[in-house]
Parts: C-alpha cells; sequence; structure tokens
C-alpha cells in the first residue's frame, strides 16, 4: 500500500500522522459546540456537515458510539464516503468550508467509555515485573502462557490526552510488616499500552475471528499506575485503586479499516493455546511506539522505544476470553492491552522497568534523574505504523503530573 493522495495538501505529507489512507475519528471542540471529526492533514473536517445518505441520528451526539453502533456496513460505507470527498477535487468546494485547523482545537474524548479493562498481556513487561517481584526463576505466573491476565478497571477513570493528572494518596506499606501509612504516591509510572476499542456487542461466548471483527479501532493508552499502592494492596484480587486514578487515551480513534495493511502474527507460542484462544490469521499490528517524558520547562527525552507486535496476545484473543465466561460486552468498552514492553532495555514500556524498581536511575537529556515521576513531569506517548511514504499515526496521548492534593483534615493522624 503506498500513500493515497488528498486534495488537502498537508496530508500528503511523508511526516503527517493523518494522511488519507488514515481517517481517524476524534471530537472537537472549536468554541462553537462538540462536534466528531476526522483528522486530515493539519485540519479536521467536520463529518457531521458533509456526511450523506447516512442516518443523521448518527452524528447527533458529540460520541462516536452511535456510528459504532451502527455497524461494520455503516463503518465501511462512511469510510469509502470520506476517502471520496477528500480525494476526488470535485468536491474541494463543498467540503472545503468544513475543514478546521487543528491547531488551537480542543479534542475530547472520542466515544464513551462504557466499561473498561485492563490486560497483563505483554511477555516482556510480565517477566521484567515478574523477576523483580518473585526471581527469574518464577517469573511468569504458571497461567500466564494459557490465559490472557486481566482485571476490570473502572471506565470513569478514562481522560482524554492533555489532561492533567493529580499525583494520587493511598495507602501504602509502612515501617512495620502489617501497619501502612497514607500517603502520597512516591511510585508513580506509566504504563504504555494500546487500547482496543469494541464497536459491536456480543452475548454469549464469541470465537477470536468474531471478536476481530467487533473491533472498531485502536487508541494509544497510558495506564498511570501508583507501584506503592499496588504492591500493599494488590494480594489477593489484584490491583484497585493503584490504577484508579487516570488511564490516559490518545484523542484520535484509528480504525481498524485503515490499520489492515500493518497486520503481523502474534509470536510463537511456548505453550499451545486451547481451541478457543487459536486465532485464525495475524491480529497484531506494526506499530512503532515511543514514550517520551520532560520535566516541567525543560526539553523532552524519549526514554523508550518498543512495537505494538511484541504483545503475546492480541486484542481479539483478550476479547474472545472476555466473553468465554458468558460476560456480555457493550459498543464503548475499551480493552487495555497490557504494558508493551520489547525485549531490549531501552525498550521497556514502564519507570517500574526501566529503573528496575527505582534501583537503576535513568538519566534524561537535561542530565536530571529519575526513578519515577516527579510533579511537573510531562509524559507523552506516540505511535505509527509506517508504509511507503506515509504512515499511520495516533496524535499524542499526553499528561502532566500535578502535586498531590492537600490532605483533608479528617484524613489526618
Ligand atoms: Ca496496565
Amino acid at each position: 500500500m503506498s500513500l493515497l493522495r488528498s486534495w488537502v495538501e498537508s496530508a500528503n505529507d511523508p511526516g503527517t500522522d493523518f494522511p488519507l489512507n488514515n481517517l481517524p475519528y476524534g471530537v472537537f471542540d472549536d468554541g462553537r459546540g462538540a462536534r466528531m471529526g476526522v483528522a486530515i492533514g493539519d485540519l479536521v473536517l467536520d463529518v457531521g456537515r458533509v456526511a450523506h445518505g447516512l442516518d443523521p441520528a448518527l452524528f447527533a451526539e458529540p460520541s462516536w458510539n452511535a456510528v459504532m453502533a451502527a455497524g461494520p456496513s455503516v463503518w465501511a460505507a462512511l469510510r469509502a464516503q470520506l476517502t471520496e470527498l477528500l480525494s476526488d477535487e470535485a468536491h474541494r468546494a463543498a467540503v472545503g468550508p468544513h475543514l478546521v485547523p487543528m491547531k488551537g482545537l480542543r479534542l475530547l474524548l472520542p466515544f464513551r467509555v462504557v466499561e473498561y479493562t485492563d490486560f497483563y498481556a505483554g511477555k516482556n513487561h510480565a517477566v521484567n515485573v515478574g523477576t523483580m517481584f518473585r526471581g527469574a526463576e518464577n517469573a511468569l505466573p504458571p497461567n500466564w502462557l494459557s490465559i490472557p491476565i486481566g482485571y476490570n478497571g473502572r471506565a470513569s477513570s478514562v481522560v482524554v490526552s492533555g489532561t492533567p493528572v493529580r499525583r494520587p494518596w493511598g495507602q501504602v506499606k509502612g515501617p512495620e510488616e502489617a501497619l501502612p501509612r497514607f500517603a502520597p504516591s512516591a511510585r508513580f509510572d506509566l504504563e504504555l499500552e494500546m487500547g482496543a476499542i469494541v464497536g459491536q456487542p456480543s452475548e454469549g461466548m464469541i470465537s477470536v475471528a468474531e471478536a476481530d471483527e467487533m473491533i472498531f479501532g485502536y487508541v494509544l493508552l497510558n495506564d498511570w499506575s501508583a507501584r506503592d499502592i499496588q504492591a500493599w494492596e494488590y494480594q489477593p484480587l489484584g490491583p484497585f485503586q493503584a490504577k484508579a486514578t487516570a488511564t490516559t487515551i490518545s484523542p484520535w480513534i484509528v480504525t481498524r479499516a485503515a490499520l489492515e495493511p500493518f497486520r503481523v502474527s502474534t509470536p510463537e507460542r511456548e505453550r499451545p493455546l486451547l481451541p478457543y484462544l487459536r486465532e485464525p490469521g495475524p491480529m497484531l499490528y506494526d506499530i512503532g511506539l515511543e514514550v517520551a517524558l520532560a520535566s516541567e520547562g525543560k526539553a523532552e527525552t524519549v526514554i523508550a522505544r518498543t512495537n505494538y507486535r511484541e504483545m503475546y496476545y492480541s486484542a481479539a484473543q483478550q476479547l474472545a476470553h472476555h466473553t468465554s465466561s458468558g460476560c456480555s460486552m457493550r459498543v464503548g468498552d475499551l480493552l487495555g492491552s497490557g504494558t508493551i514492553s520489547g525485549p531490549s532495555k531501552d525498550a521497556r514500556g514502564s519507570l517500574l522497568e526501566l529503573s528496575w524498581g527505582g534501583k537503576e536511575p535513568l538519566t534524561l537529556a537535561t542530565g536530571e534523574e529519575r526513578r519515577f515521576l516527579e510533579d511537573g513531569d510531562t509524559l507523552v506517548l506516540r505511535g505509527a505504523a509506517t508504509g511507503k511514504g506515509y504512515r499511520v499515526g495516533f496524535g499524542d496521548c499526553a499528561g502532566q503530573i500535578l502535586p498531590a492534593q492537600p490532605l483533608p483534615d479528617w484524613a489526618k493522624e
């Protein structure tokens, strides 16, 4: 596949995240109210104003949930229509007035997040974390090579890129084994993940092939994690408050259709999977990912580079597993992939791994050191699939750390 040319000049720039090949879906506000938009080059198309022959109710609410609910035939029709409108010069006069510059726009959550589940499906991450906590011998729990492990998160924690993230308070282990303290997290961290967005509902058990068809698109996802809170609370039911502060997603839904040319297979299985988890074809994507960190007022340092294809389980496998008990999935369900770490030291998707539990601090390009996140730090995730002369990008997934709120009197000793 090569670059599809648009009459929007900036969309033909090989460096843009948003060529005609991409057409990602977002929600924007230019001061005249929130509307559904499609990114093209450095512009955003007010899609409700130009779409034709489709139910206007699809564009009535500033979120993509109605389009998702309308199903795959509507997804394909809309994409074909947008491709036609933005490639054929004949539509320029009619469409041009509904394009607005992306710069200066407020980007909002692109869809109503109805439910949120986070997985733990990156093998390098699981091995690294397991090695730190249980030793190299028992790094992977015995179930790991058979089950895409996950926990039910909070849809209310999901925020769009640019939203500041306040350092959480929480119970952390005290100096004595059984007595905790209540304190601001001192080991606040990021997790580099991809989010898969469920675009069709399910009832009962579904196959991996059906699960893949239900996925509408993908976003970048940062599962902010308080490691000290997590270490004290996680047994026996898994993470709870450590992961509930915020989950940041990128503002553009990159559709499964746009990612189709970049499909790759999951890695070879070390243990055969049960039949319900076997994939009928390639279900991962070749998406280059990076994490950049900047302290307040300073230039950023890229602290990790990795790729979505490092996952051991695909989103389709995770979704199929999620329904295996009969759990219903809804339009607007969000699935976090789990932290995506590559095999090398500079490819680790969390500070926990990059600083090896705080023992080996990172040195930033500015000379500053980091074990975990400091107040004022801005974290940016970026990602793109690269084709011949073009890239299908996600836009920035960013958040700045604010200091913990003052402790209310009733919570003091
Ligand atoms: Ca996670």
